[in-house]
């Protein structure tokens, strides 16, 4: 029987991605979101001051911008704009300048010597090329055979490898540096087997398709997103809570953008108990502490460089970011946390009243810790800019309980909905990806492949799952 009607439970980028795909062929969709402002960790609110629009999850896109299913919806027309800052990162040193990564893979090795410029290109040239091709293989499921077998085993061969080994074809420490920087978005310590998977895919995307951020802020992507849904006759209904699966109404499928726990907790008695012990074995990955800052001003980096990007990697040397993974995906507290920092409204003037800025940052914690990090924070920001501190008008706060409280899919803090490593990205959350024990019920969530990041991925191939499972 052809599908006629289907619920979402959620409506983050993945939620609103499976209901589009749905709704494009035809299937009567609604989306319940608990939130009263659709976009989970993509959408934007006043937190700290009147007229201060901070993103209250994500704020840069490599992935959105990169995505397949993104590129093919007319979201420009719904209000989506992107907008791609002077450099994708930068990464503040001691010595008062940054390693940058640039648009272009000639301009990031242009900054090393003889050896490490041909060893960045090296590393990275092959990516670079086959880039559009990458991106389609990795975001589909990863048990399956790859549209692009040589450029994917070629990609493979150098993302299975731990960070901190790759960096060893590096001499110089900006170099490692830089690598490190893009490495931690892994959530994983940099000595782990496949760490540098992430690292090598945000380092392409940065010399390709860009770290672009959204006009307005996340909320942009999730309105657009909402808006084409409701074009093609798709319904959102804000502030329904799923608890159970009984609350909803009849549908011939139901698609959970939420963690693979809740999904369990949900569910209830519809899914068979092997499989819920296999859903509640999926291990969450390190939490974040992150702060919104309202700001007077411009961050005061001593680095000018780092003006030009509207991502900052904050840590210091590949050594200290090593360590500052470790220890939180370890269980422990690090003293010089590795800071991701993002700073739009240096791109973008409509996040902040005119003169004044947003920033925010967060780092790694252990899984659930509710430990303030926010003097270890602003610490290390104040290491790379001197005077940030008195810039600060206002902050909000978020441990790993009041991000889960706003959004229980970031349970614990974890922002990846699961932990990243190699195992867990096939297995994900269990080999049966998007499909459960209940022919009825699906996962969409980045608790699924291709994992953590706004790209709509997920979502969209959970829906192509149902729709093949129930078109036959
Ligand atoms: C602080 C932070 C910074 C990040 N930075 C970036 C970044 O810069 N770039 C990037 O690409 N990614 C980033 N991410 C990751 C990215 O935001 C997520 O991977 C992505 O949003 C996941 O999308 P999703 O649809 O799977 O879930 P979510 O975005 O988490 O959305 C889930 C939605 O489901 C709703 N929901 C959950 N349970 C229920 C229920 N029982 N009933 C009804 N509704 C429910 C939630 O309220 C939420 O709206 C960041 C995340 C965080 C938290």
């Amino acid at each position: 029987m052809p599908l006629r009607t289907a619920n979402i439970v959620g409506s983050g980028p993945n939620g609103l991605a499976a209901a589009i795909t749905l709704a494009q062929r035809g299937v009567d969709v609604t989306v319940f979101e608990r939130n009263a402002r659709i976009g989970g960790a993509c959408s934007t609110g006043e937190v700290t001051l009147p007229g201060f629009r901070h993103d209250l999850g994500s704020s840069v896109y490599p992935l959105g911008v990169a995505s397949p299913f993104f590129k093919s919806l007319p979201l420009e027309q719904y209000g989506l704009r992107w907008i791609e800052p002077d450099l994708p990162c930068a990464h503040p040193l001691d010595n008062g300048t940054a390693v940058t990564l640039e648009h272009s893979l000639e301009a990031t090795a242009a900054q090393f010597g003889p050896d490490d410029a041909s060893a960045w290109t090296n590393l990275l040239a092959s990516s670079v090329r086959d880039w559009p091709k990458l991106v389609d293989d990795f975001m589909r499921p990863l048990l399956r055979i790859p549209s692009n077998p040589v450029a994917m085993a070629f990609f493979g061969s150098l993302a299975l490898w731990p960070v901190q080994a790759l960096a060893t074809v590096f001499r110089s420490e900006a170099a490692k540096a830089l690598l490190a920087g893009c490495g931690a978005h892994s959530v994983m310590p940099l000595n782990m087997l496949g760490s540098a998977a992430t690292g090598l895919v945000l380092a392409s995307g940065g010399h390709t398709t860009g770290w672009p951020i959204a006009a307005g802020g996340a909320q942009g992507i999730s309105d657009a997103l909402a808006a084409y849904l409701r074009s093609l006759g798709g319904r959102i209904e804000t502030g329904v809570n799923t608890a159970s699966i009984s609350q909803l109404p009849a549908a011939d499928v139901t698609l959970f953008d939420t963690g693979a726990r809740a999904l369990s907790e949900i569910a209830g008695d519809a899914i068979s108990p092997s499989f819920r012990t296999r859903l509640l074995s999926f291990k969450r990955g390190p939490g974040i502490f992150k702060v919104d800052w309202a700001i007077s001003e411009p961050i005061p980096w001593s680095a000018k460089d780092c003006s030009r990007a509207a991502t900052l990697h904050v840590g210091g040397t590949l050594a200290e970011i090593a360590r500052s993974e470790h220890e939180a995906f370890y269980g422990h507290m690090c003293d010089k946390p590795f800071v991701l920092v993002t700073q739009p409204s240096l791109f973008d003037s409509s996040r902040a009243p005119a003169g004044n800025h947003t920033a925010w940052g967060y780092c790694h914690v252990p899984v659930g810790s509710t430990q303030d990090r926010t003097a270890a924070i602003e610490r290390q920001i104040e290491r790379f800019a001197p005077g940030f501190r008195s810039c600060i008008l206002a902050r909000r706060t978020w441990n790993s309980e009041q991000l889960a409280e706003w959004n229980p899919n970031l349970a614990g803090g974890d922002v990846s909905g699961g932990s990243m490593t190699l195992t867990q990205l096939v297995a994900r959350p269990t080999l049966r990806t998007y499909r459960t024990s209940n022919p009825r019920l699906y996962l969409c969530s980045s608790s699924t492949p291709p994992g953590g990041g706004v790209h709509g991925m997920a979502g969209h191939n959970a829906a192509l799952a149902a729709l093949q499972d129930h078109d036959r």
